[in-house]
This record gives C-alpha cells, structure tokens and sequence, in this order.
C-alpha cells in the first residue's frame, strides 16, 4: 500500500506492506480521503514527528474487514477520530482530555495519509459514525477538525447573543464562526487576506478586516485561530473588561505571552483548548449533518502523489485547506 511519510524536510509517498487485522479486534478500512490539519504542517515543519511519521488524522474510509462487537459492517464508510480518552484519569475527571495519558497513546495505524489503516476496536466504539448520506466525503472529512472547534465553543461558556470575535479565517476560522453561531453567539470574524473576509460574508456573517474593525468595537469573547504573534495584540484590544481569550493555535514565539496585569486589572480569562472528546465528535457531526456548519467550498482536492504540493499551497496560503485522496 502507499502511505506518505515525512523523510528529510519532505514528504514522500512510499510502498509499505497492507495493514491486515491478523486475528486482532478492530477493522482495517480503505482511506477514501483525509484533510490536512494545520497540526500536521506544525509537526512537519517544527520537526516534532521523526522520519518515517505518517502524517494525517481527519479520514474518510471503508471497512473492508472487520473483527469488532460494534455496529460496523464491510462496506460502511465511516469517519474516525484518531484519539481516545479514558474516562477516568484525573484529566479527563476535568473534562481536559486533550492531557489524558490513554488519550495520547491512543492513534489510527499507520497514520491517515496511507491507503490502509488500522482502527482498534476502541475507535470503532467510540469515535467512528457512519458518514451522514447527505454528507459528501470531503464535507465529512470536517468531522474530526470541527469536533475540536465545538469543543472549544462548549469551553468558552459565554452567555446568549454575547459577541465573539473570530481573528484568523482560514477554514478552522471559517468553521468556527459558523459553529460559534449556531451555539447562539453573536460572531464577527477578521483577517487579513480579502478572499477569506468574502467567504465569511458570504455565509451571511459579518467579518471584516482586522485594521478596519469599528473603533468602539468590542467582544465577550475572542476566538484565536491565527498563529501570528501580532493577533494577541488584536485580542487584547479588542476583548472587553472581563472577557474571555480562547487560544487555538500556536505562535512562532512563546515570548508573546499575555500580559499579567492586563488580565489581572481587566478580570480577563484566557483559556486553551485542543482536542475534542467523543461527545464533542458527536456534536460535530451533527453541526454538519444538520447543515449548520457548511464546509464545501474550502477545501482543494489533491491525490496522494501530489502530497507535497497540498503541504507546499498550504504553507503558501495559496488554498484554504488540503484534502488527499487516496
Ligand atoms: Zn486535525
Ligand atoms: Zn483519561
């Protein structure tokens, strides 16, 4: 089978021996597509994976041999999480599953960039669904990007028809937006890059750009989603006395750290949030199933060969986000 694998500062498309079940519990599935996570470009670029990582996380596939107690049959196609909480550790007591040990060891095999994978039972238990029928493969590919954005609406905890300012439209903020809203809030979004302003707007959200945001304006809650140092400047301006600053990306440098007095005189909360729990997959399914979160147009369709290019147009911005087919 083909799988991409991160070797030397590149990302090659290598042959590797079919995932089979070999007598084990769980399923192995034929991936139809898999998005590209900004987390995958973080762990390319930063060099956190080693060689040899097969990158990719957000797959749409089909079972093609199963050994599980679950509901699933050859032939479903599904869309899986790759993590799982226990449930029990002191993390997850907290609802911080993101910091759960089992969580953390817990993946899809080899990895969602390959033509094969392995599912464990435990994913087929609590993670997969079947995807939606009205839903097509790459709008169901959201599911696991969009569980970690409800998520982190459901953290943000504001009160009805609060506002919340979105600052990064790339497609996680595009997402967001749309998530935040059918949560209740009143939602403005902001960037820099015109295309992305124009896309919001035209799902009826009022979005402008960040040096032309209203003078007087101001937000309950800031949604970060841009990785740029200068967007914690915009957060800090923009969040009203006793807001709420919910951090959803990293910054190239961690010397931009929110200032102390500011949160301390303001009465500012600034919270993280990164990964979403079974129920919050759930949830997103439903966001978009529902038609409440609309992800076509957002993604470019790449075939595994081209892999590098998606990693390279999405580095550039040249497209809002990547979806590999295999
Ligand atoms: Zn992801
Ligand atoms: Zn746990």
């Amino acid at each position: 089978m083909k799988a991409a694998v991160i070797s030397d500062d590149k990302i090659i498309v290598k042959n590797f021996d079919d995932e089979k079940l070999n007598g084990r519990k769980g399923a192995v599935v034929k991936v139809l597509g898999c998005g590209l996570c900004g987390s995958d470009i973080v762990k390319f670029v930063h060099k956190i994976s080693p060689d040899g990582t097969v990158l990719g996380h957000e797959i749409v596939a089909q079972i093609i041999d199963i050994n599980s107690d679950s509901k699933f049959k050859i032939g479903d196609v599904i869309v899986t999480s790759h993590h799982i909480p226990c449930g029990e550790c002191v993390y997850c007591k907290h609802g911080n599953v993101s910091m759960c040990k089992h969580f953390k060891s817990t993946n899809i095999r080899p990895g969602g960039f390959s033509e094969y994978v392995y599912l464990s039972e435990e994913h087929l238990l609590n993670v997969a669904h079947l995807k939606p029928a009205n839903l097509t493969e790459i709008e169901a590919s959201f599911y696991e990007p969009l569980g970690c954005i409800v998520r982190a609406v459901k953290r943000l905890d504001l009160l009805k028809n609060d506002v919340v300012l979105v600052v990064g439209l790339g497609s996680i903020g595009i997402l967001t937006a749309q998530a935040l809203k059918a949560y209740g809030y009143e939602v403005v979004g902001c960037d820099l890059i015109k295309e992305r302003i124009d896309f919001l707007k035209k799902l009826g959200i009022l979005a402008y750009d960040v040096r032309e945001l209203p003078k007087d304006f101001t937000a309950e809650g800031i949604f970060m989603t841009s990785g740029a140092d200068k967007a914690i400047g915009t957060a800090l301006k923009y969040v009203c006395n006793g807001g709420k600053i919910l951090v959803f990306s990293s910054t190239p440098s961690d010397l931009s750290a929110y200032p102390n007095n500011e949160i301390y005189y303001r009465e500012l909360t600034v919270l993280g949030s990164y990964s979403p729990s079974p129920l919050d997959l759930k949830d997103s399914l439903g966001l978009l199933e529902e038609g409440k979160v609309k992800v076509s147009g957002i993604s470019t369709e790449y075939y595994i060969d081209e892999i590098q290019k998606a990693f390279d147009d999405t580095m550039s911005n040249k497209i809002m986000k990547a979806y590999i087919k295999l």
